[in-house]
């Protein structure tokens, strides 16, 4: 770990370096070493102005001297009021009612609470879900969050969340039905109304979408018609629609609210990021007249707030921001500059061939990578391709949005390209040519990989995926792993052995040490007869069976393993293992399997993020284990090969553990320290 990345401060990852900054012009911002960055994503799509806009501070300033803070339930403001009203008017007075809030998560939880309280007051208290589309982010909270089909960010709190999201994007470069534009005649959009049949509609408060999906699509758009369909679909069925315009409202789009691009208007209508344009936090939930008649006949209370909402201060600025935007006519220039941007991405698209689809509207951009520009495959998740491309780009002083995107929203990569709205053609040219010199660099990385990655696949039978093994596993087999046995194999073949009733296995692997949980598992149901391993240092329980005589356990020592591979009729145990010097991405997200004297190269994606931590965990240790020489060549074997514990004072049963975790021999040790008070001491060899 960097000392000098840690401090106080929590940081999006915990022990990473962040470059300081100083200060912001324009489209520059500037780090304290003085390294100049051009904001191409306008941060997280949020500063639509730019940096530094002198009358913008102004005005700031002007508010601050008066009143920065007033309490909503004691007094109005001024700028709060005249910030409503001009949002009203910006929608023709489609809208009539804003609620101020002070994030877009807070705005989106506000319309659904508000869209929940409509059906309240209207005597249908059942109408509480809120559907949504796979591929859509609406925020952090638990209730933002589950509307959000952003599988990464719900993974974590799944079990807290509600199952929102229900119909699938409106993705035309991956059509979801396998259609296509315009003879599919729009089946995204009906896949709206069996929803809402199969739920029944006297249980649905509203239908959430961006219009254009950011974070979790770079810039999914979809093909005109399809809002007005969800639209007649809405009103059929009695379901409110919320259009969550947090990244794309206030002009990003080349209109003022996205929703415009199209024919049909929403009920309610969240605002934030470019509202204050990043000067200031603040957000909206805005609505139309009908949404809150109910409540002005009944309890003329809406039930959401925070201490903050509608403070004069960042009123204030967000007006400031409006004259802005309005003054020098900037969303007029949206359409054209964002046109202008969208040509040269398109040269570029030219240039490289990861490139798969390029997509959005006026300066809302969304690039799609691929491997494979006619199958459109995704490239493995292991590549972190998507911070690869994001890093090197910062690295060259250009600063783009990360996204997701792809047939499942859960492996695939995605860029957002959102500039503020007064970048020049000049500025669009520099964006242009430092993301050219990044993708193509990029593109030259992922060329090696992929003759190594092709190579080494030409050399198995065949490729499996970790859910298929247990076609091939039958009691009494012998099962060998190459790459490191337990660790990267344990929490996806092994859970597959661990789901069947299979026993009696022979397990050759490198280590059944102190990380595999899953290997331990099997030991403790005494499913394994055999473990032939070159350390079993850690795992308790193999080493109290062995001693028991339960267990057959044959050491191989560190380094011989290779040779049992190849005695075994395989003859490539050593390229795994090489492969694992250059790049851990292989070796944890492909395993080799050896059943019945035929290699299988298995996809086993789940581990990948297991196996990554656990090999950053290993880096720590650097220094001390990573040694280059021939045995120990990967630190994940090295570490395996030199750790031991003893002095254990109780062995506690893995089975007791979580088996659905894998952990770390840090974490694993703490888990024990502390749930148990047990003493674990490490010797270094
Ligand atoms: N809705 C959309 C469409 C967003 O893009 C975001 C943030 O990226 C949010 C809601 C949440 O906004 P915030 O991060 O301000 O809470």
């Amino acid at each position: 770990m960097n000392d000098k990345s840690l401090s106080n401060l929590i940081k999006p990852l915990l022990n990473a370096w962040y470059p300081t900054i100083s200060h912001g012009t324009g489209v520059y911002l500037y780090d304290v070493e003085g390294k100049k960055y051009l904001d191409g994503s306008s941060g997280a799509v949020t500063a639509n102005v730019g940096h530094g806009v002198r009358e913008i501070i102004d005005k700031m300033n002007d508010q601050a001297k008066k009143v920065a803070f007033v309490y909503r339930s004691q007094f109005t403001s001024e700028p709060a009021e005249s910030l409503a009203a001009r949002l009203c008017e910006l929608s023709n007075h489609h809208f009539q009612f804003v609620f101020f809030v002070n994030s877009g998560t807070e705005a989106t939880e506000t319309a659904m609470k508000m869209a929940i309280q409509h059906w309240q007051e209207k005597g249908k208290p059942q109408k509480i879900k809120v559907l949504s589309r796979w591929m859509s982010y609406h925020g952090i909270t638990i209730g933002a969050l589950s509307m959000s089909g952003h599988a990464g960010r719900r993974k974590r709190f799944v079990p807290l969340l509600e199952e929102y999201p229900s119909v699938s994007p409106p993705y035309c470069y991956r059509c979801p039905f396998e259609k296509t534009y315009p003879s599919c005649d729009l089946a995204c959009a009906n896949e709206l109304e069996r929803v809402i049949k199969r739920t029944g509609s006297e249980q649905i408060a509203a239908f959430i979408t961006e219009p254009i999906i950011g974070a979790a699509g770079a810039a999914i758009t979809p093909p005109d018609g399809y809002y007005e369909r969800i639209r007649e679909i809405c009103d059929k069925y009695d379901v409110l629609w919320i259009v969550d315009e947090v990244m794309t409202g206030m002009g990003r789009t080349g209109k003022v609210f996205a929703y415009e691009h199209w024919k049909a208007k929403p009920d309610l209508l969240t605002l934030g990021k470019g509202l204050s344009a990043g000067y200031t936090p603040i957000a909206a939930t805005v609505a139309t007249k009908s949404v809150l008649a109910p409540v002005l006949n009944g309890s003329n209370l809406i039930m959401s707030g925070h201490t903050l909402s509608a403070n004069p201060l960042s009123s204030a600025v967000a007006l400031a921001v409006l004259d802005y935007i309005q003054n020098h006519s900037l969303i007029e220039a949206v359409e054209s500059k964002g046109a202008y941007l969208y040509a040269k991405l398109k040269s570029l698209q030219q240039q490289v061939n990861i490139i798969g689809d390029i997509r959005g509207k006026g300066l809302l951009l969304g690039l799609e990578l691929v491997q494979n520009l006619n199958s459109k495959a995704s490239f493995p998740s292991s590549f972190e391709l998507t911070s690869r491309v994001i890093q090197k780009a910062q690295d060259k002083g250009l600063l783009l949005y990360p996204s997701q995107a792809g047939e499942d929203g859960v492996e695939g990569d995605g860029i957002i390209i959102s500039p503020p709205y007064t970048i020049t053609s000049h500025e669009i040219d520099e964006l242009v040519g430092l993301l050219t010199v990044t993708m193509v660099e990029i593109e030259k990385e992922l060329g090696e990989r992929k003759r190594k990655m092709n190579n080494l696949q030409n050399r198995f039978h065949k490729m499996i995926k970790s859910t298929d093994v247990m076609s091939y596993v039958q009691n009494d087999m012998t099962i060998m792993f190459g790459g490191f046995g337990g660790v990267g194999t344990a929490p996806t073949v092994i859970e597959e052995i661990l789901k069947s009733d299979v026993n009696g296995l022979t397990l050759i692997c490198n280590d059944a040490g102190f990380p595999t949980i899953g290997v331990g598992k099997l030991v403790c149901e005494q499913r394994i007869k055999k473990l032939i391993a070159s350390h079993i240092g850690s795992n308790p329980v193999a080493g109290k069976q062995m001693n028991d005589g339960i267990l057959e356990v044959e050491f191989s020592p560190q380094g011989t393993l290779v040779e049992r591979i190849r005695a075994a009729g395989v003859g490539i145990g050593g390229v795994l293992i090489d492969v694992g010097i250059e790049t851990d991405v292989i070796c944890v997200g492909k395993q080799m399997i050896t059943l019945s004297g035929k290699t299988f190269l298995v996809e086993t994606p789940l581990e990948a993020d297991v196996s990554i931590v656990y090999a950053k965990k290993a880096d720590e240790f650097g220094n001390l284990l990573y040694d280059k020489s021939a045995r120990n060549t990967n630190p994940l074997v090295a570490m395996a090969g030199k750790v031991t514990i003893a002095e254990v004072e109780e062995i506690v049963p893995l089975g007791e553990l979580n088996p659905d975790s894998i952990m770390t021999p840090g974490v694993f040790v703490n888990y024990i320290v502390q749930s148990k008070g047990v003493n674990w001491k490490w010797v270094w060899e």
